[in-house]
Order: C-alpha cells, then structure tokens, then sequence
C-alpha cells in the first residue's frame, strides 16, 4: 500500500458509489471497501508491518478515506430512498394513507398473570382480594400474629426495619392482612390478600429479597381443616388443569394452631423427576387452623367463631408452572427472561 493505491481506491470508489442504482449493490460496495474483510480492513492490519516512518502518514490517509466512503455511502443511500419514494408517488403505487407498522406491545409479567388467575379462582369461591401496605407496624406483621419481640420465629423472618412515629417494618408475609381483615369486617368473611413480601436476605436460586405471597383467611361458625383441603384443591385444579392430590404434614407457624404443611402431588412426574426431589411431594404453602390469640388481636372472638389460613407463595408457584429454577430472575428485569411467557 502506498498513497498513490490510496488515492486509486478512493477514485475508484467513488465513482462506483455515485453510479450505484440499487439498495443491494451499494450494500455489497460497502462490504467491499469497509466490511470487516474489505479492502480498507486489510490496509490497516498490515501497517504493523511498514517501516515506522510510513505508519502514521499512511493510517491516518486510510482512517481519512474510510470516514469519507462512509459518508459517500450514507448520502446515496439516502438519495436511493428519496428516488424510490418519489418514483412510487409518481406511478400513483404509494398510499399515504395507510396506517404506520404496528407499535410493539408488551405483555403482562408472568406473577402478574398468576396472580389475576388464582384471584378469579377465590372469588369464584366466593372470596374477595383485600390489600395492605408494604410498610407495616411491628404489631400487624409480628405481635398480633402471636410473633412477641423476643420470639424465635423473628430471627427466620429478619426484614428492613424504618424510622417512624413507631416500630414500622417492610412486611415479612401478607399474614399482617389478616389482621387488617379482621379489624375491618365483621365475620363471617373470606379474603385472600396477594402482594409484595420482603425479607433481609443473602440472594441466591431460591431466595430473594422480595417476593410474593398470596394470603387467605376464613373466618366462619365451625370451619374445620376439610374446608382448608378442599379450597387448597380448587385452587390446585384451576392451576393446574386437573386434580392435583394433596396431604399434609403437622408444622409450627405460630399464628395457627393447629399448622400444617401441606404438600401436593408432584403434577411433573409419575415416578419422581428434579422438581420433587424424587419424593413425588411437593412443599407447597404452610397453613392451619387461625390461632385463638389472633382472633383476639383482630377484635374477633374466638369461643363463636374459628378460621382457617394459609400462605401461598406465588413467586414459587409460577417457578413451578414453568420450571423457572432461579427465584431472582423472577424480579431481574432481563427482558430475554421475560418474554418468554
Ligand atoms: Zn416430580
């Protein structure tokens, strides 16, 4: 290479360029001179190799005659598109009037659709969505859930802690709706609480600093554990889409008594598959029988009246629905993760 090719190519080019008619040949001709392999890419891999006298002078000259092609190229290609246009309105095929390409749309995240589909499967029976805040008092998230300052069920469920007029805490479970429930409307009641649940946590596949839980609450003369079951099975048939088995297992969660676990049939596997573990159960949500101080604390009292209530984890069950193996990517905001749904 030396300035004489230079200014060779640059004639060349340029000419080329200007003669060019069609969209694709000027795409090729910019292939040529300024693809990756193009002529201008190979002058500049082998000035390494000039005498070092010669370098400077000769890869500025090239770095010059790229940025001038490029805009050579950028101009007709414009003037290509203004010819095309102007051709098309001249031959009447162009219609202005038609509408523009469609606006991409986005979609509903995959909690969200969850959500919308297991509240329509409680108010089908008969329940209906109560909200509360995320910013709680220390007494609805933990006192009056029979969760004392010095009891250990805390350390399990540490959480951000905020200044305010009194002991206020980012809310650990949608439990603290119960409560608010309860002070609220008068029983006979039933209500599931969905929303946003946070926890002090050191991130990792199954644990997240915030999740989201789906609360329910029954309260009603003589509820018994048959009425749990059977809710927790409509609910598990509307998810999904056929009867899912359930059994439960005794657990300790102070705001029930008696609490269970309750599991439910592995929906992936007849055998045993990763999902379940190869037991063929899954941990679905913790539950039981409203504990008598609790009914006390909502103003409610427990020698008339008995409730039952449960703590759904939403976040787990659409990892579930679709075998999401990361709770993180859940709320990570990657749209390659979320368009899939
Ligand atoms: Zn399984």
């Amino acid at each position: 290479m030396n300035p004489a090719e230079i200014d060779e190519a640059r004639a060349q080019a340029q000419a080329l360029i200007a003669a060019c008619s069609e969209p694709n040949a000027l795409k090729d001709l910019e292939r040529r001179y300024l693809g990756k392999s193009g002529v201008l890419a190979g002058w500049l891999a082998g000035i390494p190799a000039l005498p070092p006298a010669e370098r400077p002078q000769l890869g500025q000259a090239v770095n010059r005659l790229k940025r001038e092609l490029g805009e050579l190229i950028v101009a007709r290609s414009a003037a290509l598109e203004k010819e095309a246009f102007e051709r098309d309105a001249a031959a009447g095929t162009f219609d202005p009037t038609l509408p523009p390409p469609g606006v991409e749309r986005g979609h509903l995240h995959p909690l969200t659709q969850l959500t919308r589909e297991v509240e329509d499967l409680f108010v089908s029976m008969g329940y209906q969505v109560a909200d509360g805040p995320e910013i709680e008092t220390d007494w609805n998230n933990f006192e009056a859930l029979n969760i004392p300052p010095d009891h250990p069920a805390r350390d399990s469920q540490d959480t951000f802690y905020l200044d305010g007029p009194g002991p206020l805490v980012l809310r650990t479970h949608t439990s603290p709706v119960q409560i608010r429930a309860l002070t609220r409307l008068a029983p006979p009641l039933r209500v599931i609480a969905p929303g946003k649940v946070f926890r002090h946590e050191a991130t990792d596949a199954s644990h997240e600093h915030t999740f989201h839980q789906l609360e329910g609450l029954v309260v009603d003369k003589h509820v018994s554990v048959a009425h749990l079951i059977h809710s927790m099975k409509t609910l598990l048939r509307g998810i999904f889409r056929k009867d899912v088995e359930v059994r439960l297992r005794p657990g300790f969660f102070p705001f029930v008594e008696p609490g269970f676990e309750l599991d439910a049939r592995c929906p992936f596997c007849t055998s045993g598959c990763s999902v379940c573990k190869q037991t063929r159960w899954i941990e679905l949500l913790p539950c039981g029988l409203v504990h008598p101080n609790v009914l006390k604390a909502g103003g409610v009292d427990p020698d008339e009246w008995s409730g039952f209530a449960f703590g759904l984890g939403l976040s787990r069950l659409v990892m579930l629905r679709y075998g999401i193996n990361d709770v993180r990517l859940l709320l990570g905001g990657d749209l390659r993760f979320l368009e899939q749904f």
